[in-house]
């Protein structure tokens, strides 16, 4: 049974990360998080979106849904673009792979999103999107 749940749809201009990430703070405020825990969410939110803006559309523009639902004291983060899609989604995942070193990116992305949630699960089909599903319980306090 979801408790809450809220759901955003915005363009993909750089702007509009941090739009994101203070939008699911807020959204997961209610639950009373730590400090830590709000900033280890920001900055998940932040890579995902950061990824749909540069890798899923690229030079083109597209939309962006954040869905958030709340259950009990976990919050499940679902991010969608309907972008390029990720060739191979095993190496995506590997800290250090990138298909941007010309923009000098890390390849981090995914590393820091599982680093920081309790788990992160990848859907992608080339040609159509992709759709990042994050967990992330938190204490009560
Ligand atoms: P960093 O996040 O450190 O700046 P990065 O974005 O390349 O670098 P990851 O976020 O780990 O690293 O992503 C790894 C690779 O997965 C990307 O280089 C890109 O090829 C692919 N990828 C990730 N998200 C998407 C997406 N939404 N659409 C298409 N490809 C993606
Ligand atoms: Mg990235």
């Amino acid at each position: 049974m979801v408790d809450n749940m809220m759901s955003i749809r915005f363009l993909s201009k750089s702007e509009n990360e941090s739009f994101a990430r203070v939008a699911v703070a807020a959204f997961v405020s209610q639950i009373d998080p730590t400090v830590e825990e709000i900033t280890d969410v920001k900055t998940a939110v932040s890579e995902a979106v950061t990824n749909c803006i540069l890798h899923g559309y690229g030079e083109g523009e597209g939309i962006i849904e954040i869905e958030a639902k709340l259950i009990k004291n976990e919050i499940i983060i679902t991010v969608i673009d309907n972008g390029f899609g990720i060739e191979d989604i095993e190496q995506a995942r590997e800290p250090l792979f990138t298909t941007r070193p010309d923009l000098e990116r890390a390849g981090m992305g995914f590393t820091v999103m599982e680093t920081f949630m309790d788990s992160i699960e990848i859907y992608s089909e080339k040609g159509k999107g992709t759709k990042i599903i994050m967990k992330k319980s938190f204490s009560l306090c």
